[in-house]
């Protein structure tokens, strides 16, 4: 039979239903696959069209079937395809699977959270989820390259928060956003914490509205109620949660450089290098909405969370961090160490830690 590879010793190639029916994926599917560049047949006859595979890209078609089912965007899919080597294709699988995870705790919690509310159980039963409780503690340093500090950090039996500001009135900046964050610590607002923290954001930014142009903080902050936390972030500083030994990033970076991976024009090495590393694409400023990211997320006990700004990421790496996070000691430790690695390579950079851990409520008088 003639194909249009049996010619010149050549492989024999596959047709289009042969070879879906060898790699499992459907002629629709491969059609998709071409079209977007994923998979592109080795031969497209001119006259009719028909698409013809060579053997040895079933390998890549099971991958591309693979990754599909692991639920991963075309687009990612294609930077896995792309990496230069196995292991930096591992790499942004585990990348993915990781943001996948911490997406997934954080809908969790939203259901959860809906489902009693809207089965009017949550105000009805109070006491049915025992309150958990946080031990916590913050600290800005100004490492070892600035002459100011103009990070913040903040602790609270509620709020946790860090800042990190920018411009001649970054000092400032930092801090007041912080400030205006400080009254819920006081009272929880009634109903929905969500756009309870998104609106004081809101009266953060206009808090900076005569700070002066290229004044301005990223925010990420975390707001307690019972075993609840709303979380709030603009701007590159970051929230991690370690969790029975993993640790998850639970904010996404709002800069130049995360922008550029996740559209996989630069490798996670060419990040870390990057020249415009410290480039935002969204900060809380006089000049505008500051569009921050809000989220709920579901606490139990032995979490630990961190709070921190670049200072610290830009040195240390998520593995030290995990480590230095899963140590024995308690936050306050914990804090001083993060800093002092911060500060031992190098301390380009003002540093902010909180580290939180949730307990369980100490028990009271029977
Ligand atoms: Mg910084």
């Amino acid at each position: 039979m003639a194909s249009p590879g049996s010619g010149g010793g050549r492989v024999d190639l596959l047709t289009i239903g042969a070879f879906a029916r060898a790699s499992r994926l459907s002629p629709k599917a491969l059609r998709l696959y071409d079209s977007l560049g994923l998979l592109t047949p080795a031969h497209v006859d001119e006259v009719s069209g028909y698409r013809f595979y060579r053997p040895d890209q079933l390998e890549q078609a099971r991958m591309v079937a693979w990754l599909r089912r692991l639920g991963m965007p075309l687009a990612r899919i294609q930077v896995v395809l792309t990496a230069g080597t196995p292991e930096q294709a591992a790499r942004e699988i585990a990348s993915y699977w990781a943001e996948t995870e911490a997406e997934l705790i954080s809908r969790q919690a939203l259901a959860a959270h809906l489902i009693r509310y809207l089965s009017g159980s949550e105000p009805a039963m109070p006491g049915t989820r025992p309150a958990l409780t946080i031990r916590y503690a913050a600290r800005s340093d100004i490492g070892r390259h600035r002459e100011r500090n103009q990070d913040t950090a903040y602790a609270g039996r509620r709020l946790l928060a860090v800042a990190d500001g920018m411009g001649a009135g970054g000092e400032a900046a930092s801090a007041a956003v912080i400030e205006a964050l400080k009254p819920l610590e006081a009272a929880l607002p009634a109903g929905n914490l969500l756009n309870a923290m998104a609106e004081a954001v809101r009266q953060a930014g206009a808090s900076l509205a005569d700070a002066g142009p290229g004044t301005g903080t990223t925010l990420t902050a975390m707001l307690w109620s019972g075993s609840q936390l709303v979380l709030v972030h603009v701007g590159d500083t970051r929230a991690y949660l370690l969790r029975a030994g993993e640790l998850f990033q639970i904010t996404h970076d709002h800069s130049v450089v995360q922008a550029l991976l996740d559209e996989g024009k630069i490798t996670p090495e060419e990040a870390e290098s990057h020249p415009q590393r410290s480039l935002l694409l969204r900060a809380i400023a006089g000049d505008g909405p500051a569009d921050p990211d809000v989220s709920l997320h579901d606490a139990q006990a032995g979490d630990r969370y961190l709070l921190c700004s670049d200072g610290l990421t830009t040195v240390v790496s998520p593995g030290v961090i995990r480590d230095t996070l899963s140590a024995p000691g308690d936050a306050e430790q914990a804090v001083a160490q993060l800093i002092d690695l911060a500060n031992q390579a190098g301390g380009p950079d003002n540093i902010a830690c909180v580290v939180a851990d949730v307990a369980e409520p100490r028990p009271g008088p029977v």
